[in-house]
């Protein structure tokens, strides 16, 4: 087929497939590239649509897709969407058995399928490859590329022999997706996967949609539970923590205070597992309290919040995890809790850390970078988004810096004294008992080590203790202040010198007061869009959610797999009254409008 043809021919499955009558982005101009036979880089953010990216040019052309994700919970899902829509698509993993797996294998070689999903264990398997070698592939996409860094939390082994595939299949495109956008992983991607020749497609990784807030801690369990009380109530969300106690204890903690919550980690027994995941992709209203072992892969559009009550590692992981908020594009939050105890226990961390010189370095550049995010005055999105190499030119008006304008203090002495204190009382102790040095509070423990004699006792009256706090947290954010392996001690460094002799000057940020934080002006979520104040629109709203659930349970899928909210929105607005109108409508596509059309316009009819 010429490249023109086939070109009309994605613009036909867009819409008549997917319900869509635009490409994104770079959507076209990648399914364009693959459909000449070549390879691609793609780097989007998540929501924007990178699938499509491999499914059309998989339809288009002669053979199977084979589809490489390491996620083998969610391909179910994935597969029951894709045939939901009419495509023709499979996924093999080692949750089906022998019997099933070779009918499918059977399938595979009669040409019955456009897309196959498997993960790379799977793949690299010699009967895998063997079955390969003796049908006609139409591509590879591997996707969640960034599985190939040893740089990121998500590295799999596993990912680095899908080189075998550039030596084995020469002659097919290969697609490598991923959202995660640092120059460490693009560079790990194209090496390791041998795609040097591969065209990059980078798109802009601004999430406009997330509202970005970083608040100070302060009893974190509260803070969550009225963040979700009061802007979140009866909708999805994730929270993360670092550890699995952790989420049993929040999760427990939710529940008691009224809020349907579920913890998820890898420490779960497998059943369980599955089911909290199962139950969050199909119930609306569920909070997941997770360590970051949850969360690749998910796709689930409708999450309203992301909540970090622990410091992530990296802002690239902060990046990921807060994506998966909104991917339906409405309005979403990323709201974070941080305090002077996440920067003491992570630089211990780092102290304490075996890993090699350059290993370290890496890591400690990018936990930099991280509290550097936490502690900054200017625009959260500016400063994420030059992280990832992208200039983005004007604040964003939606995050917490750009609303609550944060106000910064000379605090060229204050610096000196945190840090004198640190060296008049030999390095030994964290941040609590200097402040009380500073402030003249003598205890017994102090006495005990003489401090209360030391030049530094009580020369600290002009700030309280939580300022003093602010100061050392910001000292060791900065770097100027080192932790000790032991104890969270805080220690001098090579950079203290400059600071104590009064050579730099320093400035730290005010910090913000959570009570007097600015809500963001909360912008319509899609069902809010339409005036549910009148009665008639109200219950066409909830009948044509009551019809789209009754489908989903008979299906036994996720809600959204049917239509998503904006689909039914749409229906509210435009009210279809035949076939013709209704596949107008963003989201319904051929199949969905042959299966459910009828349904829906019925009950839009007796609305009206
Ligand atoms: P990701 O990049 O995270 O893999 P998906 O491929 O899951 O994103 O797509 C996110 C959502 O955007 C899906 O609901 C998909 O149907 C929708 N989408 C993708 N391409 C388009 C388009 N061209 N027009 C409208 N919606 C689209
Ligand atoms: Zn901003």
């Amino acid at each position: 087929m010429a490249l023109a043809i086939m070109i009309t021919a994605a613009h036909k499955i867009l819409k008549n497939t997917f319900g869509y009558s635009e490409f994104r982005g770079h959507q076209e101009a990648i399914i364009e590239k693959v459909l000449l036979g070549e390879d691609a880089i793609v780097l989007m953010p998540t929501g924007s649509g990178k699938s499509l990216c491999y499914q059309i040019p998989a339809i288009l052309r002669d053979g199977v897709g084979v589809i490489i994700s390491p996620l083998i919970a969610l391909m179910h899902n994935q597969v029951d969407a894709l045939r939901l829509m009419g495509i023709k698509a499979a996924f093999i993993n080692s949750s089906l058995d022998y019997s099933e797996i070779s009918r499918i294998e059977n399938q595979v070689r009669n040409g019955e399928f456009d897309l196959l999903y498997m993960a790379p264990e799977r793949l690299l398997m010699e009967s895998s490859l063997e079955l390969f070698d003796h049908i006609k592939i139409s591509l590879f996409a591997i996707d969640e590329a960034h599985c190939v860094s040893q740089w990121g939390h998500d590295f799999r082994p596993e990912y680095l022999k899908l080189a075998i595939i550039k030596d084995r299949y020469p002659t097919i495109p290969r697609l490598a997706l991923t959202a995660t956008a640092d120059d460490l992983t693009r560079i790990d991607i194209k090496e390791r996967l041998k795609l040097q020749q591969a065209a990059l497609y980078i798109s802009s990784f601004d999430r406009p949609n997330i509202h970005y807030r970083v608040q100070l801690k302060d009893k974190v369990r509260n803070q969550v539970l009225a963040f979700i009380k009061k802007e979140h109530m009866n909708e999805t969300g994730i929270v993360y923590c670092m550890t699995r106690k952790k989420t049993e204890a929040i999760a427990a903690f939710l529940v008691e205070n009224g809020i349907k919550a579920v913890a998820y980690h890898a420490g779960l027994d497998k059943k369980t597992r599955l089911e909290n995941q199962e139950r969050f992709l199909k119930e609306d209203d569920l909070v997941i309290v997770a360590t970051i072992a949850f969360g690749m892969g998910i796709d689930k559009p409708n999450v309203r919040f992301v909540a970090h009550v622990d410091l992530p590692k990296s802002v690239e992981g902060y990046y990921q995890e807060t994506g998966r908020a909104g991917r339906d594009g409405e309005p979403a939050d990323a709201w974070m809790a941080y305090g002077i105890g996440d920067v003491v226990l992570l630089r211990q961390m780092m102290a304490r850390s075996e890993a090699s010189q350059e290993h370290k370095r890496v890591e400690q550049q990018k936990l930099n970078a991280l509290l550097g995010f936490c502690e900054t005055t200017m625009c959260r999105r500016q400063a994420l988004l030059n992280y990832f190499g992208e200039v983005y030119p004007n604040p964003c008006q939606n995050c917490d810096t750009c609303l609550d304008h944060v106000e910064t203090w000379d605090g060229t002495l204050a610096a000196r004294k945190a840090l004198s204190c640190i060296y008049r009382t030999d390095q030994r102790f964290g941040a609590a008992y200097l402040v009380d040095v500073l402030l003249g509070n003598k205890t017994d423990r102090m006495e005990q080590f003489g401090h209360h004699q030391v030049s530094t006792f009580g020369i600290g009256l002009e700030h309280n203790a939580g300022e003093w706090h602010s100061v050392f947290r910001q000292l060791i954010a900065m770097g100027f202040i080192s932790v000790g392996k032991e104890y969270g001690s805080l220690k001098l460094n090579g950079e203290s010198k400059s600071v104590l002799q009064g050579k730099k000057v320093i400035r730290f940020r005010h910090d913000p007061k959570a009570k007097q934080q600015k809500i963001p002006k909360i912008k319509k979520t899609v069902s809010e869009q339409i005036d549910m104040t009148q009665p008639h629109i109200k219950a066409l709203w909830d009948a044509l959610r009551e019809l789209r659930h009754k489908i989903a349970q008979e299906q036994n899928v996720p809600a959204y797999v049917v239509f998503h909210d904006k689909t039914l929105a749409a229906m509210v607005a435009h009210k279809p009254k035949i076939k013709e109108d209704l596949c107008q409508i963003p989201g319904v596509g051929e199949k969905k409008l042959d299966l459910y059309g009828d349904l829906f316009l019925e009950v839009i009819r007796e609305a009206s």
